[in-house]
């Protein structure tokens, strides 16, 4: 006989620190009680104070490269040493490879309570480019109704649009890429935008993810202001924020809250501007 499901965890403790009971419908809450006072239809969890939270998300990995330091030993530095080192590693790639680490680390995310994932997927160099593409497309499909991975298409610099197109056609949800690193950044923005606004997806960008390079995100801003409120647009890893001016920092600030765009970053002083309120940001600034 199957266990009954689970439909009153008691003596959770809520993020406010209050002790309740929490009475379930299925997956969702259905009432939050005073601790002792839910009664259960189904099974009952005494979870004896511990901290109850909502299911995390994670929104921006890269599962296709997990777990690979050991095999690719890259030399200790910098970022352009590991992508580098990467790039050489995945030549020798199988699609199942990738689908086995990148399971492992989903799983391993689930088992820690994520339930959603929003993964960038390498579209590899030469003849042979949707090996993680279709790995990780398998990956979605393996884990539906367990947890919601979103797989964001991440090319290398200068693939041609049609091979972005082949990618989104094979099962990816968004258009992404690293414009800082294109020749022509501001150029290489408005392409990608100009794929996700043909197909009417959504957009997920590496962003200046340099402390000296070029800023490609007010670009972003721009390209992206009159999109539908709906739609997806984030911009991943943003260092750059943390380097510009006050001056240069305030443009993109505002250029950001105004376009909708998502940041997913590190945390320097341009993005703790990002979540100040504008009266605040002189102080911030300086
Ligand atoms: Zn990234």
């Amino acid at each position: 006989m199957l266990p009954q499901p689970v439909s009153l965890l008691r003596n959770a403790r809520l993020a406010t620190g209050e002790l309740r009971d929490v009475a379930l419908d299925g997956p969702v809450v259905a009432d939050v009680l005073p601790a002792g006072a839910g009664s259960a239809a189904g099974a009952a969890l005494d979870l004896g104070g511990a901290l109850l939270l909502p299911a995390g998300a994670e929104p921006h990995a890269h599962l296709d490269k997990a777990y690979t330091w050991d095999a690719i030993e890259p030399p200790f530095g910098d970022l352009v040493g590991a992508i580098e080192s990467f790039h050489a590693f995945q030549e020798q790639l199988t699609e199942e490879d990738i689908l086995a680490r990148a399971r492992r680390a989903a799983l391993r995310l689930l088992a820690n309570g994520t339930t959603a994932i929003r993964s960038h997927v390498n579209l590899l160099p030469g003849d042979r480019p949707f090996r993680g593409v279709d790995a990780m497309v398998r990956l979605r499909a393996e884990l539906d109704g367990l947890l919601d991975l979103e797989l964001v298409a991440l090319p290398p610099v200068g693939m041609d649009d049609a091979t972005i197109e082949a990618a989104l056609d094979r099962g990816l949800d968004l258009v992404g890429g690293a414009p800082h690193l294109d020749p022509a950044p501001d150029a290489d923005v408005r392409r990608l935008v100009a794929i996700a606004e043909r197909r009417g997806i959504g957009i997920d960008l590496h962003t200046d993810e340099s402390l000296d390079g070029p800023v490609t995100i007010t670009g972003f801003a721009a390209a992206v202001r009159d999109w539908p409120a709906d739609r997806v647009r984030t911009a991943g890893h943003s260092v750059r924020l943390g380097t510009l001016g006050a001056d240069d920092l305030r443009e993109a600030v505002d250029a950001v809250v105004a376009s909708g765009i998502g940041v997913v970053g590190k945390m320097g002083i341009g993005l703790r501007a990002l979540f100040t309120p504008p009266s605040a940001r002189d102080v911030v600034e300086r």
